[in-house]
């Protein structure tokens, strides 16, 4: 393949205007299609590919993503950066709609996706006990409060399977366990991302409180239509974060995430 990237950005269509002299290219996978045709551009002199994750009009929901050839689409192009924003509800009281998050674990409760590139014959078991980047985290933390954007340098993002939103009870239980942050497609993205031992982060942008805060009168249970209108209000906001990041990119990787097979496989 002609053309090269090594940093990635899954996002909503907003971010085609950070790239410049960008192509359109089709990625063939041996996982099928990724969710459209990734744009590979320029942004402060470095290529980076972009792919949205429902695809450009927003047809695939959550669970119908395609993420596995998401993922391996960005390894072809020599992506070794993976940054992965995503709209996102709150657990906690602390944590408001118009905050970015930059989630430190992860909870999976997703069922039936598709979420790994090791079903053998040789078998392979990762280490996801940190599932995200330490250095891109850092990288993210600094640029956000930069920007003067309120953060949290640290979050438990569990990703339910939708794409349905929580019951009371469910989100009464997850909030309980302290857990900050809920969304949908988190799980398997960032994991598949370290099975091709690629460096991934995410931000998570935190939208609406879930199914409302019990005993807080006034916080409303989600809408898709107040969901909508933050999100679009954090997507300036996001962009010029990404763009902060990417111009300040250390060029060498420091973390582990370049060597998460060694020891992973049995044979
Ligand atoms: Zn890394």
């Amino acid at each position: 393949m002609k053309e090269r990237a090594g940093i990635g950005v899954f996002g909503g269509s907003g971010f085609y205007t950070l790239l410049s002299n960008a192509r359109e290219i089709k990625v063939e996978t041996p996982y099928g299609a990724p969710s459209d045709l990734v744009a590979v551009g320029e942004i402060a002199g470095r290529q980076v590919a972009f792919l949205p994750r429902h695809g450009k009009s927003h047809h695939l929901p959550p669970h119908m993503i395609n993420y596995r050839a998401n993922l391996w689409a960005m390894k072809e192009l020599g992506v070794e950066r993976i940054i992965g924003p995503c709209a996102a509800g709150s657990l906690q009281a602390r944590v408001q709609p118009g905050h970015f998050v930059v989630c430190d674990q992860l909870v999976d409760r997703t069922h039936g996706r598709k979420d790994t590139f090791y079903d053998g014959p040789i078998t392979t078991h990762v280490s996801f006990a940190y599932p995200y980047c330490p250095q891109m985290r850092g990288l993210a933390v600094d640029v956000i409060r930069q920007a003067g954007i309120p953060c949290h340098d640290r979050g438990t993002v569990v990703t339910i399977q939708g794409p349905r939103f929580s019951t009371v009870a469910e989100s009464r239980w997850y909030a309980s366990l302290g857990w900050e942050v809920i969304n949908m497609t988190q799980y398997p993205e960032a994991y598949l991302a370290r099975e091709l031992e690629m460096c991934y982060v995410n931000i998570s942008l935190i939208t609406d409180y879930d199914v409302g805060l019990e005993g807080q009168p006034g916080i409303e249970p989600v809408t898709h239509e107040s969901v909508l209108q933050v999100f679009a209000a954090n997507n300036e906001r996001i962009k010029q974060v990404i763009h902060a990041m990417i111009e300040r990119m250390p060029a060498e990787r420091t973390c582990r995430c370049g060597s998460a097979l060694e020891g992973a496989r049995l044979s």
